[in-house]
């Protein structure tokens, strides 16, 4: 059986035809968190005139040449005004930051250094050319690539992109996920509950666990454990760049998943894998749809899509990686596990002193409901270890920072 590391290699080559998606033009803000399709280029320099850095005294320099000299103040230039006269020689003239410096200026000197008399500014110190301005051209100069392709929008890029008067930008498509829950006993959630049944809470958690992950996630009605049905479900995801199933995909009489997906015409490229929770999950190609059959169980579908369908789902957005942290931590209780496989602990982190500790949820059984919230960190249990003592060094997939989901935070917490 594959080792999920060895997985995640498989469905990621698989991928290579169809990511990263194709771009779109998009409004700025909808551009968060998303991969640029473009290279972004200045048409002006930026800034595109010589700014004050300081409120202060524009002035030439050589017109300071020791402590004491005094100028007459010539005018006084505010930001956004119109354009300000040249500076006449030996004048100094008032200034406020990010104000344009007047023709002849080439220093400015903060108020808190300068004494005013009678019209006069006394400096306290020699003038310095260059001192406090921002150049022309000093951030970026015309024709100058301010964001290359590939780069990840954060709030900052956004701001950037603005300053360059770009309020729309080409940025990699985000991937639409259609969802699609298998089971005879499942019910919608917003409909009476039958005898024998449960509520499917697959779809909602994999619909969040997409939209986390910067997808578009579509939720199709539930497919009962028949061939025709799950084949009209295989259908409708038709367009989606993904299909993310859960359950029917195990070794039950009535798991029938990978049978519709075959008959579909998808081809599977991928089926078990050694992980707990969520060893028999499935993974093919449908077309340009990616398929990826999750296990019913709540645990095993949810763990499964942070292992395989999270990095898929940013490499089809043009992201690089998982977007996750490994990091070393240490558990708070014993555990044993196969030795054939990977298992991974929902835990709760927090530090103590330099060691992160990791407290596994009260339960690990996948089908609980309660195993699937409230955990910062898989904790990994490597393949042929077969008792993992209290104190034991493993590494963890951080999904959220320690301590950020434990319930009511102390006060110096908060
Ligand atoms: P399966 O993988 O179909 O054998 O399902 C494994 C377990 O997960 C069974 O107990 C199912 O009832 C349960 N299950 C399957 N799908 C869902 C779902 N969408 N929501 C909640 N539980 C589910
Ligand atoms: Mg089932």
């Amino acid at each position: 059986m594959l080792q999920p590391s060895a997985a995640l290699r498989r469905i990621l080559s698989h991928l290579t035809p169809i990511a990263p998606l194709p771009a779109e033009r998009v409004p700025l803000l909808d551009a968060l968190g998303r991969a640029l399709a473009e290279e972004v280029r200045t048409e002006r320099p930026l800034p595109a005139f010589d700014r004050s850095e300081m409120d202060g005294y524009a002035l030439r320099g050589a017109d300071v040449p020791s402590a004491g000299a005094r100028l007459p103040i010539a005018f006084e230039i505010f930001t956004g005004g119109k354009p300000p006269p040249a500076l006449p020689p030996g004048s100094c003239c008032r200034i406020f930051t990010g104000a344009p410096l007047p023709a002849g200026a080439d220093a400015v000197e903060m108020q808190e250094q300068v004494r005013r008399n009678r019209g006069q500014a006394i400096f306290n110190r020699p003038g310095e050319p260059g001192r406090f301005v921002q150049p022309a051209g000093s951030d970026l100069s015309a024709g100058e690539v301010a964001l290359p392709a590939g780069r990840v929008l954060d709030p900052g890029a956004l701001g950037l992109a603005a300053s360059l008067g770009r309020s729309q930008l080409l940025v990699h498509r985000r991937p639409r996920v259609a969802i699609l829950a298998t089971g005879d006993e499942l019910s919608p959630v917003d409909r009476p509950l039958g005898r024998n049944q449960i509520i499917d809470s697959n779809s909602h958690a994999l619909a969040g666990a997409c939209i986390e992950a910067g997808a578009v996630p579509l939720l199709l009605p539930i497919a009962g454990d028949r061939i025709e049905a799950l084949q009209a479900g295989i259908e409708a995801a038709r367009g989606s760049d993904l299909l993310v199933t859960s359950g029917g995909v195990s070794v039950g009489a009535k798991d029938l998943v990978r049978d519709a997906l075959h008959r579909a015409g998808a081809r599977l490229h991928l089926w078990r894998v050694a992980v707990r929770p969520g060893k028999p999950f499935a993974f093919g190609l449908w077309g340009r749809t990616a398929v990826f059959g999750l296990p019913g169980n709540p645990a095993s579908a949810l763990v499964t899509f942070e292992l395989f369908v999270r990095p898929a789902l940013r490499a089809l957005a043009g992201l690089r990686g998982a977007g996750r942290t490994m990091i070393t931590g240490r558990l708070t209780a014993p555990t044993d596990k196969p030795i054939e496989l990977t298992v991974y602990l929902r835990t709760r982190a927090h530090w103590r002193g330099d060691d992160l500790w990791l407290t596994p949820l009260a339960t690990q059984r996948s089908g609980h409901a309660t195993s699937i919230t409230g955990f910062e960190a898989l904790a990994v249990l490597p393949k042929g270890a077969t008792h993992l003592g209290k104190g034991a060094r493993v590494e963890a997939l951080l999904v959220a920072p320690p301590g950020a989901l434990a319930d009511n935070p102390p006060r110096s917490d908060r």
